[in-house]
């Protein structure tokens, strides 16, 4: 998102210190209101929320700052929180981490209560499931991935909010997510666990390019390790793993949008959920299909898990890198069927992993995802 803000009086050339003050309006949601990204600012319970890319009007986005970030909260009660840290901070980097970061304000419920350096989740709202037992669960989850994902500084902000309208979902920034949930039906720990797994793995794998180009890996992989991470720790038993992996395929094999192009599926991502879902269930089963095929020309020894850390902490030391460096690895793995498959991938062909490509056979667990790769009717 760009925005251009203009002086509504001819300015004349500045010097020194330029204060800018502005009125940001919240947006008026009510139960009609379409479930979207979380980031408009919005009231609730006598706070707001939202995040700076709907609300801040910031200067140029490439160039570094010194930022010192102060709240006028004269209340007594009133708490101020962002992705990056609870009420004053100084911070040094682009405007972006002002803009790609989340805000709430208001009388804030919080766990843990007295706070922590690590994990902390915020509401304003007493909502309907029990909040304590869902940040525990997102803290045990994201435990485990900082772990897999060798988080150099953990760190990890999740904000709640009740949606006046249906509709339940998550939206991620760094360091944090927001989720929100409606009256249409009450979430439990459960319920939630996908979702809150998604979002929180979303802290670490990406690549670099326009998002068109990269979300088959970003949706793919916060898919990935969301089921099989909790998996391997003992979180989700083989049946609870199953059920998500079950509810995905069918999601992906029914879905009339799945054959089209990458590029396609983008153009209309925005103006058709059913294209928003694309890169999600190619990227989950492609990812499923690579690491059994690596899997077997390593013998085991290799996975997509090399993959992907190798990826990210290239990143981390300041290398790009994007698809073409994707290709590269899968090749290095693969030889040329690494980029073939990847082709037919973003060609909208069906990725079809084998029926052990999630581990050895055991019983009816198996026989029910094979069940699913079979049965690709398609639904309009
Ligand atoms: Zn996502």
């Amino acid at each position: 998102m760009s925005v251009r803000w203009k002086a509504a009086i001819p300015c004349p050339i500045t010097s020194g210190d330029l204060t800018v003050s502005y009125f940001a309006p919240v947006q008026q949601v009510g139960p009609a209101t379409h479930n979207g990204p979380l980031f408009d600012l919005r009231a609730e319970a006598d706070g707001v929320h939202g995040a700076g890319i709907t609300f801040l009007v910031l200067p140029k986005p490439d160039t570094e700052f010194a930022i010192s970030v102060r709240w006028n909260c004269t209340e007594e009660k009133v708490r101020c929180v962002a992705s990056f840290g609870e009420d004053a901070c100084e911070l040094t980097g682009t405007v972006d981490m002002l803009a790609y970061s989340f805000y709430m304000a208001g009388p804030l419920h919080q766990h843990p209560a007295q706070g922590s350096p690590t994990f902390n989740m915020y509401w304003l709202t007493e909502p309907s499931f029990d909040p304590v037992a869902v940040a525990e669960h997102i803290e045990r989850v994201y435990s485990i991935m900082c772990d897999f994902f060798r988080e150099p500084v953990p760190g990890h902000r999740v904000f709640v909010r009740r949606n006046p309208h249906d509709g339940t979902g998550g939206t991620a920034l760094p360091r944090s997510f927001f989720f929100g949930y409606g009256d249409d039906e009450v979430p439990t720990v459960e319920s939630l666990s996908a979702l809150l797994a998604h979002e929180t793995a979303h802290n670490w794998p990406r690549l670099d390019g326009e998002h068109s180009e990269t979300a088959w890996y970003s949706e793919g992989t916060a898919e990935y390790y969301s089921l099989v991470l909790p998996h391997r720790a003992g979180l989700l038993d083989d049946e609870q793993f199953l059920e998500p992996v079950n509810e995905r395929a069918r999601n992906y094999f029914t879905n009339p949008l799945q054959t089209l192009t990458s590029a396609t599926a983008a153009e209309i991502y925005w103006r058709d959920q059913r294209a928003q879902r694309v890169p999600y269930g190619r990227g989950l089963f492609y990812l499923i299909d690579v690491n059994a095929k690596i899997q077997a020309a390593g013998e085991g020894k290799r996975g997509v898990d090399d993959l992907v850390l190798a990826a990210l902490e290239r990143r981390w030391a300041g290398e790009k890198v994007g698809v073409a460096e994707w290709l590269e690895m899968v090749r290095k793995e693969l030889g040329e069927a690494g980029p073939d498959d990847f082709a037919a991938m973003e060609a909208g062909e069906w990725v079809v992993p084998a029926s052990d490509a999630l581990g050895e056979p055991r019983g009816a667990a198996v026989r029910s995802y094979r069940w699913q790769v079979t049965d690709r009717t398609q639904r309009s």
